[in-house]
């Protein structure tokens, strides 16, 4: 493992693996401040493409790219969490990879993660493991019903996961998931979603974006809205919790965290992201410093800065068909459109979004 010996200067270049909306992002970010960027995607299409310095069309497992990659970059990120374990390896051998491996190990499998962060002490909703179909009757015991059989890796937007009513409905369940390895969850019945985003320093150093609340239409997030509806005391909890899981992974980096808040303000993690998030793209048009930018400052040594929003706002996305209505969000004088650039609309893709900013209360 590599870490950095001093703090980049502009003129040095980013590696990127993922070449979505959020390598786009971070690679503009990068530029405002003088640095470049080479991303690595296996689709000739990439959005990020258009806005980089090197593009690399290359798969993930490719060990001779990856290496040829390692040597243009001075730091390496990612805007995914399933950058496959040998790829994180080859690349940290060579340069410093930020967030480090030990993010992507524990963000990439929901077993480990629920157990990372119970061991911190910090709630999740309760979870049993599945891996056979034996061990579901023992699982559905622990969590009761209903409740949310999820595939341990790779699930994402509601992907790899089912809801189950009756204890009966488990072996279906368990069949359609293609009785890969799982984990059971407790259905929360919560008063809203919140997420917190947050960047660590290579000294340790925290700074959150306030809370956000979000709202999902059919498992994908559709709208943030800043400040979220949570009073003072659970505001300051769910800080602390992010606290703990950046400083307990010695993170650098924008890191999401995704959170339950039930009736009375008790918070559960649902889950983390080891990278910047959807639901922060509001930071950037509403706080001194954007996550897309103090993820920059974060992996290149820089201080984080200031995290103080201005304005209050609803973030919306614009998924499919939606990117049509960009003529009315323009409209809007206060309303800031962002549009990724993506070659194909298909249902469910992100292809943009909108900040509507007021001012804050
Ligand atoms: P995930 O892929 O785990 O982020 O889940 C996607 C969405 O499904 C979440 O944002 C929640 O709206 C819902 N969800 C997931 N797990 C649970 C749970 N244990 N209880 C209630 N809702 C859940």
């Amino acid at each position: 493992m590599v870490d950095l010996a001093a703090p980049l200067s502009p003129g040095s270049t980013i590696g990127i693996l993922g070449g979505g909306q959020l390598g786009r992002m971070m690679a503009m970010a990068a530029a405002d401040m003088g640095l470049r960027c080479a991303v690595l995607c296996p689709d000739p299409q990439s959005p990020a493409f258009e806005v980089c310095s090197h593009s690399v069309v290359a798969d993930y497992d490719d060990i001779d790219a990856l290496e040829n990659f390692a040597s243009l970059v001075d730091v390496a990120t990612y805007e995914f969490e399933n950058v496959p374990a040998r790829t994180a390896e080859v690349l940290n051998h060579r340069k410093p990879l930020y967030p480090g491996p030990r993010a992507l190990a524990v963000s990439q499998d929901r077993l480990t993660e629920k157990n990372f962060i119970t061991g911190l002490g910090v709630d999740t909703a309760p979870f049993a493991e599945v891996s056979s179909r034996e061990d579901l009757a023992g699982a559905l015991a622990t969590t009761g019903t209903p409740c949310v059989l999820k595939t341990r890796r790779f699930g994402y937007d509601g992907k790899g996961q089912v809801l189950i009513s009756a204890p009966g409905d488990g072996p279906a369940a368990f069949a359609e998931l293609g009785a890969s390895p799982s984990i059971l969850e407790g259905f929360i019945t919560f008063e809203c979603e919140i997420s917190v985003i947050a960047a660590r320093d290579v000294h340790g150093n925290v700074r959150h974006y306030d809370p956000v609340e979000n709202t999902h239409r059919n498992h994908i997030l559709k709208r943030s809205v800043v400040p979220a509806r949570i009073d003072d005391e659970t505001r300051a909890r769910a800080l602390a919790i992010t606290t703990q899981i950046l400083d307990g992974l010695d993170y650098v980096g924008v890191m999401g965290v995704e959170m339950f808040a039930e009736a009375g303000g008790h918070l559960r993690v649902n889950e983390i992201a080891p990278r910047v998030h959807n639901s922060g793209h509001w930071t950037q048009d509403a706080c001194i410093t954007g996550q897309f930018e103090q993820h920059i400052r974060a992996i290149c040594g820089w201080p984080l800065g200031s995290t103080d929003r201005f304005a209050d706002v609803v973030m919306e996305n614009l998924i499919g068909d939606d990117v049509g209505h960009w003529n009315s969000a323009v409209q809007n004088p206060n309303s800031k459109l962002h549009v990724y650039g993506k070659s194909e609309t298909r249902p469910g893709r992100k292809m943009g979004h909108v900040t509507t900013l007021s001012r804050a209360k």
